[in-house]
């Protein structure tokens, strides 16, 4: 066997390492745009009382939500919703939470006009 197809060799396998990991990573990267959106059992969630659906928020445990004006807050009224999202769209990110997706009817503890 010559040096030159021992170096091919090299060459290959290196190439089929290269293309496993861009797979893998590719493979990251769509499990991180599925990790996007904020869960609701997230602990900082859990902790601000985080909703999708800012109706299912306990008012006797949140009662900044409680009465007509606590009724009006949503997250996509809130001063840390994106506000670049496009009009209506029905998730967007939230800074508090790194930019991760909110339901822009969700609504948290840290609800702040906007
Ligand atoms: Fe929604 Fe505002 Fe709480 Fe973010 S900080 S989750 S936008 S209410």
């Amino acid at each position: 066997m010559s040096n030159e197809s021992i170096s091919r060799r090299q060459f290959l396998r290196g190439s089929c390492a290269t293309a496993l990991a861009l797979g893998g990573l590719s493979v990251t990267g769509a499990a991180h745009a599925d990790a996007e959106k904020l869960t609701e059992d997230d602990p900082t969630a859990t902790a601000l009382g985080y909703k999708h659906d800012a109706t299912a928020v306990d008012v006797t445990q949140y009662a900044k939500r409680a009465g007509e004006a606590g009724k009006k807050q949503f997250c996509d009224n809130c001063a840390l919703f994106d506000k670049t999202a496009p009009e209506g769209a029905e998730w967007a990110g939230c800074s508090l939470f790194q930019n991760r997706k909110v339901a822009a009817k969700g609504w948290c503890n840290a609800w702040v006009a906007g």
